[in-house]
């Protein structure tokens, strides 16, 4: 398993070529013949097969970075010689398979159940087959690096046709050069509509892209929308000074629209699957592009400058990484930044993207308590890792997309303040030592690539080793002031007792039930150093009164609020398992940042700082 990624796109090709010389492709055949009740049937057949023999279905997918019970959505397993005559086999784990002594040729079948549309799990009905493969196919250990084939049946039967990063074999026939490239290439068989161009490239080599979109939308609203997506396109390409040399030339956004799919954006080397529970994309362009503009940037960050910690993915297992803020965080803030260069979103938009940053890098625990390679390390539990207990997280965790893209926030300014330099000088350095040539880093490799186009190697000590391994925090205030952009107190002068998770709220994941029906209770765990954390409220905790006003909702506890200043103390009778209690709340100030424009806070632009918003803001796009 090792090594299989860390060599160029050229050797990775040639590698597949010799090796198919010498062992066959192992050939997945693939029909829809009960695609009404979400199924397909699968038979693998694996020529050449080894003696010991175990196969598996994957416990992670390419990207997600938590672990994922794929085992339990196959049964009907048969493991057959060629002629059909059964071959015994046992099932030695949930989802690992042991073959008993049989011939050099062997098929393996089973039952694929679907019913999720996202970028990690696999979803089956007469609309399309939405394969994302760590979790529709089992693969047999040992067997990582044979080429590997596809067959898609069944593709006329519902009007279907194929968006993938496979390459085309001629008619429904793909293949991928080993496991690793199999397992990132996700695969939707639908009435799609597709929209194509070619983006010439800095080296002159044309490289074509497609935006293939499964939705209710005419042909005009994919074409218009991929007009949208090459004006994105070009301001990716702006940062890093050339698109990556895709593998056969080609980069697809595999896009599936429709409101009971799961919102979901999963990078790929030369794709990206992108599921929207929007209506249509019609009316909803903009909203959609903020994630193709973050699964977009991965193509450079995180699939080409990939971080060590990632090589090779491990599928059995979840890769754990101190690099997320990096790998995600950047791209977080790549994302909203070229929506606002490429005329996406406005100014005002922007800034409020910003606040957000802002207020979870300076106002969250995790962020205050942990470095941002730890909350990285994190993403094996958070990243969509199911669980039926509630957690701490509002206390423990902060997210590695909004501390990494505060941090990368700060550095950019940072950059164009101290060194006449940019954020994206330094992505394009990162670009030209780690990614193009596919050398995975480590953080001490960010650090000297930061040393190097800085020409500064304490500037980049001291950054790392305070923001990145440290968990001390940029002055924002003063870094946006730069740009003209007021960092200021969302409600000055107002009481304010923390946030609060209740029974009247939206549905939250960890919630505990509430008890009883009197009173508003309480359902997660209350944030520490909020007021109402210091007065001992927490999850279980039922509010029945506070200031002698009777609670029942939400409102009735705004309400008592509305009337007090920060300080102001009030007293709140509450019940909980050991029977009933009074404690006092001191109210406090709300910790929240806005972000406004110095216009809009009534205050003179400098020229240097529209100049400073300007260089930062607007299309890098000759
Ligand atoms: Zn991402």
């Amino acid at each position: 398993m090792k090594k299989i990624f860390l060599i160029t796109v050229a050797a990775l090709l040639s590698t597949a070529a010799m090796a198919q010389d010498k062992q066959k492709p192992i050939y997945y055949s693939i029909s829809f013949p009960n695609a009404a009740h979400h199924e397909a049937e699968i038979v693998m057949t694996v020529p050449q097969a080894p003696q010991s023999l175990r196969f598996r279905m994957s416990r992670s997918s390419a990207g997600r970075y938590a672990t994922h019970e794929f085992g339990k959505n196959i049964y009907n397993v048969k493991v057959t010689a060629i002629d059909g005559t059964d071959i015994p086999f046992t099932q030695i784990e949930g989802d690992l398979y042991e073959v008993g002594s049989h011939p050099e040729n062997i098929k393996i079948s089973y039952t694929l159940f679907g019913n999720w549309t996202d970028g990690t799990y696999a979803s089956i009905d007469p609309s399309h087959a939405h394969l994302n493969m760590p979790a529709a196919f089992a693969w047999v250990i040992g067997q990582e690096k044979r080429p590997v084939k596809f067959e898609f049946n069944d593709l006329d039967k519902y009007g279907w046709k194929v968006s993938t990063q496979l390459k085309s074999e001629g008619a429904n026939v793909y293949s991928a050069p080993n496991m690793q490239y199999m397992m990132d290439s996700p695969t939707e068989l639908a009435n799609s509509k597709v929209t194509s161009w070619d983006v010439v490239n800095t080296d002159g080599k044309k490289q074509k892209i497609n935006v293939s979109i499964h939705s209710d939308d005419d042909q005009a609203t994919v074409d218009n929308f991929g007009k949208m997506v090459q004006k994105l396109v070009l301001e990716e390409k702006a940062v890093f000074g050339e698109l990556p040399a895709y593998d056969y030339g080609e980069y697809t956004f595999i896009t599936d629209v429709y409101p009971t799919d799961s919102g979901d954006g999963m990078e790929h080397r030369n794709s990206t699957c992108i599921v929207d529970p929007l209506e249509k994309v019609a009316g909803n362009e903009n909203d959609l592009l903020d994630i193709f503009s973050h699964e977009y940037f991965h193509s450079w960050n995180v699939k080409r400058i990939r971080p060590k910690s990632l090589e090779p993915f491990n599928f059995e297992h979840a890769n754990m990484s101190s690099e997320l803020w990096f790998a995600e965080g950047f791209t977080q803030y790549y994302g909203d930044l070229l929506l606002t260069r490429a005329g996406f979103t406005s100014l005002d938009d922007y800034t409020r993207t910003l606040a957000g940053l802002v207020n979870q890098i300076l106002n969250t625990p995790g962020a205050a308590k942990y470095p941002a390679t730890q909350m990285s390390r994190y993403s094996v539990f958070a990243d969509n890792g199911v669980s039926i207990d509630p957690n701490n997280n509002v206390n423990d965790f902060t997210s590695y997309y909004t501390y990494g893209g505060a941090i990368a926030l700060a550095l950019d300014m940072r950059l164009r303040g101290e060194f006449k330099l940019t954020l994206d000088d330094y992505m394009r350095q990162v670009w030209l030592s780690r990614g193009k040539v596919m050398k995975p880093y480590t953080i001490p490799d960010l650090q000297a690539d930061l040393a190097k186009v800085t020409n500064n190697p304490k500037f980049a000590a001291d950054f790392f080793k305070r923001y990145i391994y440290g968990i001390d925090k940029n002055n924002y205030e003063e870094l946006l002031n730069k740009a003209g952009l007021v960092l200021r107190k969302i409600q000055p002068g107002k009481a304010w007792a923390g946030s609060l998770a209740t029974n009247a709220g939206r549905g939250r994941s960890g919630q505990q039930r509430a008890v009883g029906t009197e009173g508003l209770a309480i359902l997660s765990s209350t944030t520490i150093g909020t007021p109402i954390y210091k007065a001992g409220l927490d999850a279980g905790d039922i509010i029945l009164k506070a200031d002698g006003q009777t609670i029942t909702d939400p409102k009735s506890f705004a309400d008592v609020l509305a009337g007090k200043k920060p300080g102001d103390k009030i007293t709140v009778n509450y019940k909980n398992r050991t029977g009933a209690h009074e404690t006092t709340i001191a109210l406090e100030e709300s910790p929240y940042f806005e972000v406004v424009t110095y216009e809009k806070a009534g205050k003179q632009l400098s020229k240097e700082q529209g100049e400073f918003r300007n260089n930062w803001l607007q299309s890098k796009v000759k």
